[in-house]
């Protein structure tokens, strides 16, 4: 009775662990413990990322072989592991500002050295052999652009292959042969998942390889793998997944390989709310890769319906960084609704690498349809051009948060200076003009910058100084960054 009560319970507690053992959540769980360490943010670059590499090539596990050469002779390497009969091939940041990927992917080498989840590493890596080739573009990473050295874009000469990165990629391609290929990018942290007010997260892809997007056992592959990645990641990020334009771009990378006979699947990492240098995304791609492998090595996939990845929402345009809805507009004796839709572009200074940014005024009318990251309503605001304060004895380095209220509360978004700075940009929230500066009548205008100031009841209660809102309050931090008008 002893024994039968004892083999019960050891059946039962394998039932209730089959049931709860969920590898996605644990692994979503432990993910701080496999962060390479070392990658904090998105510009980092080859020299970052050679070091990791060194220490992969002391590891018996693994296998590193040097690819090629970038064309300012920067090398790329092959990374394999394990001893699986299916090959699966993953690539990153052929567009070298897109380098979510490739921190994910020092996330899985952190994993795969690591002494926990034996078991279920051991079952993929029988079932699987990886090849990873990270960070495809390391010049265009240099530079944080897209292209390569000569402003080629990559995944636009798959079939030329004019640059040293294309054929290095295209070689590896043809060397494997392999049966999953993954083509790892970044997308507009913009994009929405179809209208919704929802940013697409993750986007996926199986590419066409024709114009009439047909579906061969190949390209069936890879639906079906999303759809079923797709399941897995609607449960951290339930309406942020999203689904890239499946147009055949005849020149690209990703189209050719499945065109070629590797099952290939897109993912681009797109935006979340908050996450400017795409930490959370990575975490998503590191999950969403690691489950990729498993379903592999099981071949879960397959049982998954196609319909799923029909049904993930198209990437949409409703998306803005900053979305300011029902100000009224006085001028000039009119009073009209409108919503105004901000964009913010970075930029990197040379003079000591701080980040700054221009905001943009990408929209302005009835913006009903579309969302904001940031999404205020300021009905009953009245919005009204902001003033320019001259005075050539004034000193920018003067200036701290009680100064720049008291400009604020007297609706000031300039100051005329004698000051003149380097660059194009104010390390404080107020814009500068250098000497004589007109006084201009400041709208909020397609493609400028947002500038303006907020009245309830006649009092000044917001500004907006190159689209960073400020709270007109005594003793706040203002926080962001003016413009330099020459
Ligand atoms: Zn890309």
């Amino acid at each position: 009775m002893k024994i039968l009560t004892f083999i019960l319970i050891i059946i039962l507690s394998e039932l209730a662990m089959s049931q709860y053992f969920d590898l996605e959540q644990k692994l979503y769980n432990d993910y701080e413990k496999f962060r390479e360490k070392t990658l904090t943010h998105r510009r980092f670059n080859h020299s970052d990322i050679l070091p990791l590499i060194e220490q992969l090539k002391n590891n018996k596990d693994f296998t590193v072989n040097k690819a090629g050469t970038s064309f300012e002779g920067r090398d790329l390497f092959l990374i394999s592991i394990g001893q699986g009969e299916k090959k699966v091939f993953l690539w990153s940041q052929m567009h070298g500002d897109e380098p979510t990927a490739t921190a994910a992917i020092f996330d899985i080498f952190n994993f795969l050295m690591d002494t926990s989840y034996s078991k279920i590493k051991k079952h993929i890596l029988s079932k699987v052999k990886l090849y990873f080739l990270p960070m495809v573009n390391p010049d265009g990473a240099e530079r944080f652009i897209r292209r390569n050295y000569f402003d080629i874009d990559i995944n636009r000469d798959a079939v030329r292959l004019q640059s040293h990165e294309s054929i290095i990629l295209k070689n590896v391609f043809d060397s494997l042969k392999a049966d999953f290929g993954f083509n790892l990018h970044d997308q507009d942290p913009r994009y929405s998942a179809g209208n919704s007010s929802k940013s697409a997260a993750i986007s996926f892809l199986a590419p066409a390889f024709n114009y009439e997007k047909d579906v061969d056992p190949i390209r069936l592959k890879s639906i079906l793998l999303i759809g079923s990645l797709t399941k897995m990641l609607n449960k951290f990020i339930p309406g942020h997944i999203a689904k890239y334009s499946d147009d055949f771009e005849p020149r690209a990378f990703g189209d050719n390989f499945q065109k070629w006979g590797t099952s290939t699947i897109l993912v681009e990492s797109g935006g979340w709310k908050d996450d400017p240098e795409k930490q959370f995304l990575r975490k998503m791609n590191f999950l969403l890769l690691v489950s990729a492998f498993n379903e592999i090595a099981d071949g879960n996939y397959k049982n998954e319906s196609p319909e799923t990845y029909e049904n993930i929402p198209f990437n949409g345009r409703y998306l803005f960084d900053l979305l300011l809805r029902n100000m009224n507009l006085n001028h000039n004796g009119t009073k009209i609704k409108i919503d105004l839709g901000i964009n913010f572009v970075e930029y990197q200074s040379k003079e000591n690498n701080k980040i700054f940014r221009r905001s943009v005024v990408q929209d302005l009318g009835d913006l009903s349809i579309f969302y904001g990251f940031e999404d205020i309503d300021f009905s009953g605001y009245d919005l009204e051009t902001g003033k320019t304060f001259s005075d050539s004895m004034i000193s920018i380095k003067g200036i701290n948060y009680d100064v720049l209220y008291d400009f604020y509360s007297k609706g000031y978004t300039m100051l005329s200076t004698g000051d003149s700075i380097e660059g194009r940009f104010v390390d404080l929230p107020m814009n500068l003009s250098f000497g004589e500066f007109e006084d201009r009548e400041n709208l909020p205008k397609l493609g400028q910058a947002a500038d303006f100031v907020l009245k309830k009841d006649g009092i000044i209660k917001y500004v907006v100084i190159n689209g960073h809102i400020q709270k007109v309050q005594k003793g706040r931090e203002f926080k962001g960054n003016g413009l330099y008008y020459k």
